[in-house]
């Protein structure tokens, strides 16, 4: 990196499904590259008001759930220093069902304007929830669009990316994140997500054993390929 990359704001773009995705799956990665001044865009595709988790006990109802969830994401996004934040009003559950043009054009829209160093998305098959295939597939098409295959990466769950090769990828393919300084400021958006979270006990246990079920990487695969064949450490 030169005198001049490093004075430049680095800005990151995260594409994701539903509020929690960000933190559940990467809020360590996004609180790191927060504390170190990117400019991180969250774009979430619903407020997530299918999800099956009401509340513990249940306090939330079908009509209430959508503003609950969107004031948690807001909380959640300020826990790990993500500055700005867009939602697409897509209803949750449906994301598969809406027009992949009209999709693919609204996120590649949003690019132009950030023009991210940086762009983060699920995988369009390893995504696991219909919503997060269909989002991470339009992203996908949006940076191929916008000639940004070489900053996409796609997140992944837990550590099945420290064994990368039974998805099809090789170590060469995979940006592993050390996360472990910044993993109160992703419990701390773990507890923002109060309907979804307060079901699972651990996260409530004191903070230092909270933090013990975390992971201390996180992992990425890159869309593009890597000449160098060596695993990564850095999105940048
Ligand atoms: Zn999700």
């Amino acid at each position: 990196m030169n005198a001049t990359e490093t004075t430049k704001t680095r800005n990151l773009l995260a594409v994701f499904a539903h509020p929690d995705d960000e933190t559940f799956i990467c809020g360590g990665t996004l609180a790191k590259y927060a504390s170190e001044g990117v400019d991180i865009t969250l774009v979430s595709a619903t407020r997530g008001e299918m999800g099956r988790r009401m509340g513990n006990p249940p306090y939330l109802n079908r009509e209430t759930i959508a503003a609950a969830r969107e004031q948690e994401l807001r909380q959640a996004c300020a826990r790990l220093g993500i500055r700005r934040l867009h939602f697409l009003g897509i209803r949750d559950k449906t994301v598969e069902f809406v027009d992949e043009a009209v999709l693919t054009g609204r996120i590649e829209a949003l690019i132009r304007d950030i023009r991210p160093d940086a762009v983060l998305t699920f995988h369009e098959k390893l995504g696991g929830h219909p919503d997060h295939c269909a989002i991470g597939k339009a992203a996908t098409a949006a940076c191929e669009r916008a000639g940004l295959r070489e900053s996409l990466f796609f997140i992944s769950f837990g550590d099945v990316m420290e064994h990368p090769e039974p998805y099809g990828y090789t170590r060469g393919d995979i940006v592993k994140i050390d996360v472990s300084a910044h993993l109160e400021a992703k419990l701390a958006a773990f507890r923002a997500h109060r309907c979804q979270s307060e079901i699972d006990e651990w996260v409530w246990l004191p903070d230092r054993e909270a933090v013990s079920r975390f992971g201390k990487h996180e992992y990425f695969i890159r869309a593009a390929a890597n000449p160098s064949g060596r695993e990564g450490h850095s999105l940048f």
